[in-house]
């Protein structure tokens, strides 16, 4: 009998409470994400696994979704304590190396993004000021770090787990497919959740193309016709299909208000467009307003709807109807 344990993680600085999953093979034992890298979430973690018969260093091993701090934080911990194999997509498994290069690839990177986005210099300073001091910044990466890619397969007791790649969120974001009791069950990380929306243009500079991108993912996950997910933060969606349209339809309005804004505002670079959508922010979310702006102007463009010209977005012609971008 293959069971799955859910472990309630807090967290304070991302999109809240995360969810890791102990899955129970009898010989053997899984763990899919670890929660962000901080002493109280390790102790969590501890606790969580107790309650269900289980240490780290039982461990074999762990899958990770994603490479954001707080589903890969403790994976090089756990290893060193239980020799766990770590297996991460390979467009992220460079980012969970973390090694020199990379960062500042990344900082390079967002920093670009930023200036095209027409982010104030204060404000650009008030977030890497964010990222730097954020949890997990002393996360110890894993040594041994194997790459998976769509379609790869791991099995767990009972349990096949299939690699679906959806891209969007992350570069590399990866749902874990398998038949459960009642029929298809997945994994999902951050693809889809039961309360926020996943940011999508923000939270990965390396991804280009991010509404398209996510939305062709969200189509292949419901393909899945998946009857429960078991997402990154908080509880299991019971009605993923329900989940995946209301999202693709907030994206469909969060489309309109952008044209809106264009419409009465005239031509803007993302920054301002964000600040018409989402008024004033801090921390993370000098990072995630601009790339949701971002990432809908992007899609817009790429649709002929608007044209950018010196780092500003002007309506070309307000579509009749959005149809065609969704
Ligand atoms: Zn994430
Ligand atoms: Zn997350």
């Amino acid at each position: 009998m293959t069971t799955i344990h859910p472990l309630e993680l807090e967290n304070k600085e991302f999109e809240g409470e995360n969810s890791a999953y102990l899955i129970d093979g009898g010989d053997e034992t899984m763990l899919v994400d670890t929660g962000v890298s901080t002493p109280d979430v390790r102790v969590q973690l501890e606790r969580e696994l107790a309650s269900n018969g289980c240490e780290p260093r039982d461990l074999d091993r762990i899958l990770l979704t994603h490479w954001h701090q707080d589903h890969a934080g403790l994976a090089g911990e756990l290893q060193a304590e239980s020799g766990a194999t770590v297996h991460v997509h390979e467009a992220d498994a460079p980012m969970v190396r973390r090694n020199a290069g990379v960062e500042s690839l990344l900082r390079e990177k967002e920093r670009a993004r930023y200036e095209s986005w027409g982010v104030p210099a204060g404000k650009d300073a008030e977030l890497f000021e964010f990222l730097d001091s954020a949890a997990g910044k002393e996360e110890r990466p894993p040594t041994d770090l194997v790459e998976f890619s769509d379609g790869d397969r791991f099995s767990v007791g009972d349990y096949t787990l299939r690699v679906v790649h959806t891209p969007g969120h992350t570069a590399g974001l990866s749902c874990f497919a398998f038949e459960g009791d009642t029929g298809p069950e997945a994994f999902v990380g951050d693809t889809i959740l039961p309360v926020y929306t996943p940011n999508v243009g923000g939270a990965d500079p390396r991804v280009d193309r991010p509404l398209e991108r996510y939305l062709s993912s969200l189509d292949v996950l419901r393909e899945l016709d998946l009857v429960r997910a078991w997402p990154g933060h908080r509880r299991p969606i019971g009605t993923p299909d329900e989940r995946i349209r209301t999202i693709e339809h907030h994206h469909r309005e969060r489309t309109e208000r952008v044209v809106d804004v264009l419409e009465t505002h005239g031509p803007a670079d993302a920054w301002t467009v964000s600040a018409h959508l989402f008024g004033e922010l801090h921390a993370i979310h000098i990072l995630h307003g601009p790339g949701e702006a971002f990432a809908h102007l992007d899609h817009l463009d790429r649709h002929g709807v608007v044209e950018r010209e010196d780092g500003e977005y002007a309506l070309v012609e307000a579509p009749a109807s959005l149809d065609d971008l969704f």
